[in-house]
């Protein structure tokens, strides 16, 4: 029987870094992945097909709405090719998967195709084409998570489908309902609305995107209603009846009466849910929460002292980002070091266009919490890039402590803000004051010019092109 120092169950972002970061460290590492393919949630129905989808799309709508404005004329129709814009969404997914198996040659760690279950504290089971049993001194739980879904819905992955169906549809839809209006419905259903399709975004919660900050929710609701999105928030959904080709969703308003939506198709995306079926952690004796999350505790171990869990199998944030931080997190407990992750420093993007990014606290938490805070904010149309570039939507927020002028959160809405969110994260990492930010050159023109006029309006009000 193989012997490890290290075997990882689950090949995701926490997974695969894990493992390189095992490696890195000298320890004999195995992964265990039941699907051919490496790389998780992330890279094969995630962040990567939803990133290339976008991008494609966003191609599209620029070429019908805004070349023209550009000077840009194209004669005759512009047409989206469907088939071929999911088969390069398909082609970026495999390189990027396959650059996956080329770094765990790379870092020599083995590979092994199958279901992974645990027999007991250090013995694992391979069940699948790699099928055997390995051995190993720790093992670390990187088994993600799946859809969510409401228990009245019936997903058929035909017309009532979750963001994996979404992600490979054969048609364009003609009203495409949306269950959700999170990250990922709003992603997704950009891409449909882009491609022509009407998009209904219904909403259970009072605004989109409940978790960010309320001013980047009503910022992304105002730009995506001009683009003719049908917006529902505080609309309960009751059912979701399939007939024929037809989706029929009802959902309770406010005032509660039943409000009934028709589409073609309908996609649920009302959050996803950690996955450890198949693993067999009772075997282990891993305890999990009431959640079904695996449990740990500051130092991501479980009950078990030799088993550590990560990712979206944990609590926390559901991100690729975070799942990664935690795979070196633990690679590096293992190993004897002392590493640290700091939760609040992680960040939340939406890449919707406007994109939305967030870092620290938001302005309600301040709130909640009694905190002393300003506020300094600049809008993105008063820059020159963004003039020259026609992307005037959104702001930059900066919220900080009134006394010591620390940042606590920085909240942005506009183009290219997923990069710029680095700024803001930087800057907290290292316990910037707005007025420090405010003395930072900032290149001319440049979007990121908004957070350093941003953290101007924090501090005495002294931005300077408003
Ligand atoms: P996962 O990526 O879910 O990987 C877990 C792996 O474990 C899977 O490959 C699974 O097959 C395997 N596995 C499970 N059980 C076993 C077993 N018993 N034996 C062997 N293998 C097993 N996050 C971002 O940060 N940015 C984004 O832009 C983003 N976009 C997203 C878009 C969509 C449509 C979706 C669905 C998610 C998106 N996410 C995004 C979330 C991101 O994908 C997850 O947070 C991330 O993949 C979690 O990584 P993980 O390693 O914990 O688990």
């Amino acid at each position: 029987m193989s012997q490890y120092d290290v075997a990882i169950i689950g090949s995701g972002p926490g997974g695969y870094v894990a493992a390189i970061r095992c490696a890195q460290l000298g320890m004999k590492t195995a992964i265990i992945e039941k699907y051919s393919t490496l790389g998780g949630t992330c890279l094969n129905v995630g962040c990567i097909p939803s990133k290339a989808l976008l991008a494609s799309s966003h191609h599209y709508e620029e070429a019908t709405k805004h070349f023209e404005e550009h000077g840009i004329e194209i004669p005759g129709d512009i047409k989206v090719n469907l088939e071929k814009m999911i088969g390069r969404k398909q082609a970026v997914v495999d390189q990027t998967t396959g650059g996956i198996d080329f770094l765990m040659k790379k870092n020599n760690i083995d590979v092994f195709e199958g279901i992974g279950s645990f027999k007991d504290a250090t013995h694992i089971k391979i069940e699948g084409k790699d099928a055997g049993e390995i051995e190993a001194k720790n093992i670390i739980i990187a088994t993600g998570s799946k859809p969510s879904n409401l228990p009245f819905i019936t997903l058929d992955k035909e017309r009532v489908i979750t963001s994996t169906e979404a992600l490979k549809l054969k048609e364009i839809p003609k009203h495409m309902i949306v269950i959700g209006g999170g990250v990922i419905g709003l992603e997704l259903g950009q891409v449909y609305r882009r491609l022509g399709s009407e998009v209904t975004v219904i909403e259970y919660m009072d605004r989109i995107l409940p978790t960010m900050d309320a001013a980047l929710s009503k910022e992304l609701n105002k730009v995506f209603k001009k683009a003719k999105f049908n917006m529902m928030v505080s609309h309960k959904v009751q059912s979701v009846e399939r007939k024929g080709k037809e989706v029929i969703v009802k959902a309770e308003n406010k005032k509660g009466e039943v409000v009934e939506f028709k589409g073609d198709y309908c996609l649920v995306s009302v959050g996803r849910k950690p996955y450890t079926d198949g693993l067999n952690a009772e075997a282990a004796g891993v305890k999990l929460t009431d959640r079904g999350q695996v449990e740990v505790n500051e130092h991501l171990q479980t009950n078990v002292s030799n088993i550590y869990a990560i990712g979206d199998v944990v609590k926390g944030a559901m991100l690729a980002h975070k799942a990664e931080e935690e795979g070196v997190f633990v690679a590096e407990t293992i190993a004897g070091q002392k590493p640290h992750i700091d939760y609040n420093l992680i960040p939340g993007v939406v890449y919707t266009w406007p994109e939305v990014a967030a870092v620290g606290k938001t302005e309600e938490e301040l709130k909640e919490a009694g905190a002393d805070y300003k506020v300094g904010q600049f809008p993105f149309r008063a820059l020159g890039r963004a003039r020259a570039g026609g992307d005037l939507d959104g702001f930059v927020k900066i919220l900080a402590d009134k006394k010591t002028d620390e940042v606590l959160g920085i909240h942005m809405i506009g183009a290219r803000c997923a990069d710029l969110i680095a700024e803001a994260v930087t800057a907290m990492e290292f316990r910037a004051s707005a007025e420090d930010i405010s003395r930072m050159s900032h290149a001319h023109p440049t979007y990121a010019e908004a957070i350093k006029e941003a953290a101007l309006a924090a501090t005495e009000d002294r931005a300077l092109h408003v």
